[in-house]
C-alpha cells in the first residue's frame, strides 16, 4: 500500500501525530448471510492495509444480528476467503458475543428517557416517519414512563409478546432532516434460532444500534465502511455517546467498488445459487472470491487490482478487463508454460519411424529457471488445433499450416502438410504431413523460414483433459430486470489433450497454454478426469 496514499491514511496519520491514538485498530464486519464478492475485497484490503501500514490490528467481526438469514457455513466460508486473500485477522469475533452488553446499554437509554417501547406495527411506524419534506408523526407511545418502558422491555426479552407487536425505539427527533434520526428502531422481536446463541434471545438489536456498540466494545479506532452509511453516522455517534460507551470509535466512509456488467450483491448472488443458475457460490463464473479462486484468479492479482483502483469517497465503476489485466500480469510472471490442444485435429507424420517416441526438453518458463524443465514427447502421431490448418493459405497474413506449406512445431520440427483424410460427411479428420529431421528445435537450424509456429501435443502419450470456458453471467440491456439478463449459455466445455508431463496436475496449478491462454486446474479435477478452467485469455486475443 506504500505508494497508494488516500484520505483514510491522512486521517490515521493525523490521529497518530496528535496522540489521539497510539495503536490503529480496524475491523472487517461482514454479515454471515452469503459468500464474499469482489466488492468486499475493497473493504477487506482497506481495513487490513490501513492498520497493517501503521503496525495496527484488524478484527474479523461477524455482524450476526439478523438470525433469519445467517448461517455457520457462511462464517467458515468468509474466514477462508479472508485468509485466501492474504490477511490473518488478529481476532475473529461475533456481534452476538455482545448481546448481553447491548441489552444492558439499551436499559441505559431507557433510564435516560432516550428510548421507549412502541406498540405500533412496522407498517404504522413506516407510515408515520414522514419524508424529506414532511416531519414524522410522534408515536402515541412515545411518552411512556421510564418504569413502564423498563417493564415492557423486560417482558419483550422474556418472550411474552408476539413477533411484530412491539419494538424498542430511540427517542430522538421525529422532525430531523436526517430520516435515520426519526426515532429509529433499536430492538425488534424475532422468534428464530440464532446460529450461535440459539434460542437464548427473542429480541435482536438493529444494525444501526449494534454496529457502533460493537466497534466501541472492540475499541476500533477507525471504523471504515462504504459510503451508503454516511447518513447513518450521526446516529452511530449518538448511540455511542448516549449509551455511555467508554471508547469512542470514528466511522469513516469510502466509495463502493462496482464492476461493469457484474452484480455485486449477496442477495442477488444467493438467488443465482438457489435458483440453480450457477452450480454454487464458488462457480467459476461468480464474482465471489470463492468463484474467482476456482476460476484461477490469484489473491496477489486481486489485491493489486483493488489497490490500483484507488480509494475515495465516491463510488467507482471499473471494467472487468482491468481486473483481468492484473490477473494476467501476475500469471505472466509465475505460471508455467505448456502445450494443450483444445480442439484436436490428428496429424500423421508419414516419414517418421513407426513405434518410435523421442523426448525434447523445454523449460517451463522462459525467464524463470526455478520452474524447471519438461520432456515433450514427439512421434509419428500428433494433435494440432483445428484452427491451425486450412487447405489453402487464404492470405499472406496466415501464419499456420496448409497443404504444401511448412510450419514450425514449437519445441520440435518443421512439418509440411501433404494430404488430408475426409470422413463420410466430408469433414477433414486427419492431416498427413512430413517432417524434416534437420529442423529440430534447439539445433540452431536457419536454412529456411517456416510459415509460422504452432503448438501440438504428441498423440500416444497425450493426456485427455476437459477445458471450461466462461462468458459473463449477466449481459445485455441494463434497463431490463436482472433475471432477464442472465446469460444462459455462459459455460462452454471442450475435450482436448495436454502434454504428458502434466499428468500429475493438482487443483489450483496454473499454466499458460501457449497460444491458448491461462488455465487453472479445477477443484473437481482428478488424475482420471483432468479439468481446466480458462482464467483469462492471452492479451493478444483482445481486439
Ligand atoms: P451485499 O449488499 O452484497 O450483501 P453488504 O454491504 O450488505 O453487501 P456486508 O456483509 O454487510 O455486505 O459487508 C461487509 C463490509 O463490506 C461492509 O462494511 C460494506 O460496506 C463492505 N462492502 C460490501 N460491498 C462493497 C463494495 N462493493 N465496495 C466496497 N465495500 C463493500
Ligand atoms: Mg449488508
Amino acid at each position: 500500500m506504500e505508494k497508494h496514499s488516500n484520505f483514510i491514511r491522512t486521517i490515521i496519520e493525523t490521529d497518530l501525530k496528535t496522540g489521539k491514538h497510539k495503536e490503529i485498530v480496524t475491523r472487517f464486519p461482514p454479515e454471515p448471510n452469503g459468500h464474499l464478492h469482489i466488492g468486499h475485497a475493497r473493504a477487506i484490503v482497506t481495513d487490513f492495509e490501513s492498520a497493517r501500514l501503521y503496525g495496527g490490528r484488524t478484527n474479523l467481526r461477524f455482524d450476526d444480528t439478523n438470525p433469519v438469514k445467517e448461517d455457520d457455513t457462511y462464517v467458515q466460508a468468509i474466514i477462508n476467503d479472508v485468509r485466501w486473500l492474504g490477511y490473518e485477522p488478529d481476532q475473529i469475533l461475533f456481534a452476538s458475543d455482545y448481546f448481553d452488553e447491548m441489552y444492558e446499554r439499551a436499559i441505559v437509554l431507557i433510564k435516560k428517557g432516550l428510548a421507549y417501547i412502541d406498540d405500533q406495527t412496522a407498517e404504522e411506524i413506516q407510515a408515520t416517519r414522514g419524508d424529506l419534506n414532511t416531519p414524522g408523526v410522534e408515536s402515541p407511545y412515545r411518552n411512556r414512563s421510564v418504569e413502564e418502558n423498563l417493564q415492557l422491555f423486560e417482558q419483550m426479552k422474556a418472550c411474552q409478546f408476539e413477533e411484530g407487536t412491539r419494538v424498542l425505539r430511540a427517542k430522538i427527533d421525529m422532525a430531523s432532516p436526517n430520516m435515520n434520526m426519526r426515532d429509529p428502531v433499536v430492538y425488534r422481536i424475532v422468534y428464530a434460532s440464532h446460529h450461535r446463541t440459539q434460542d437464548k434471545w427473542c429480541i435482536y438489536p438493529m444494525y444501526d444500534y449494534a454496529h457502533p456498540l460493537e466497534d466501541a466494545i472492540e475499541e476500533i479506532t477507525h471504523s471504515l465502511c462504504s459510503i451508503e452509511f454516511e447518513d447513518h453516522r450521526p446516529l452511530y455517534d449518538w448511540f455511542v455517546e448516549m449509551t455511555e460507551m467508554p471508547f469512542v470509535p470514528r466511522q469513516i466512509e469510502f466509495g463502493r467498488l462496482n464492476i461493469e456488467n457484474t452484480v455485486l450483491s449477496k442477495r442477488f448472488l444467493r438467488q443465482m445459487v438457489e435458483e440453480g443458475k450457477v452450480k454454487d457460490w464458488d462457480d467459476p463464473r461468480m464474482p465471489t472470491l470463492a468463484g474467482m479462486r476456482r476460476r484461477g484468479y490469484t489473491p496477489e492479482a486481486i489485491r493489486s487490482f483493488i489497490l490500483s483502483t484507488g480509494l475515495s469517497k465516491a463510488n467507482s465503476t471499473v471494467s472487468m478487463s482491468m481486473l483481468e489485466a492484473a490477473v494476467r500480469d501476475d500469471l505472466q510472471e509465475h505460471a508455467k508454460r505448456a502445450m494443450a490442444v483444445i480442439h484436436p485435429l490428428k496429424v500423421t507424420i508419414t516419414n517418421y519411424p513407426k513405434n518410435e517416441v523421442e523426448f525434447l526438453e523445454a523449460p517451463y518458463h522462459p525467464e524463470d529457471e526455478s520452474l524447471g524443465v519438461r520432456q515433450i514427447p514427439f512421434s509419428r502421431h500428433i494433435y494440432i488445433e483445428r484452427d491451425d490448418f486450412v487447405l489453402e493459405k487464404p492470405n499472406k497474413h496466415y501464419k499456420r499450416l496448409a497443404l504444401n506449406l511448412e510450419v514450425r512445431l514449437m519445441n520440435a520440427y518443421f512439418i509440411k502438410a501433404t494430404d488430408v483424410v475426409y470422413d463420410d460427411e466430408n469433414n477433414i479428420v486427419e492431416v498427413l504431413a512430413t517432417y524434416d529431421k534437420e529442423t529440430k528445435s534447439g539445433t540452431g537450424f536457419t536454412g529456411r523460414k517456416a510459415n509460422g509456429t504452432i503448438h501440438f501435443v504428441e498423440a500416444t502419450q497425450a493426456v485427455p483433459a476437459t477445458f471450461n470456458f466462461f462468458e459473463p453471467l449477466v449481459t445485455g440491456d441494463e434497463s431490463l430486470p436482472l433475471l432477464e439478463r442472465i446469460n444462459d449459455d455462459s459455460w462452454h466445455r471442450y475435450q482436448g489433450f495436454i502434454e504428458a508431463d502434466l499428468r500429475q496436475v493438482k487443483p489450483q496449478d496454473k499454466f499458460q497454454f501457449i497460444r491458448n491462454g491461462y488455465f487453472n486446474v479445477d477443484d473437481d479435477s482428478s488424475e482420471d478426469a483432468i479439468i481446466f478452467n480458462e482464467i483469462v485469455p492471452l492479451k493478444s486475443s483482445y481486439k
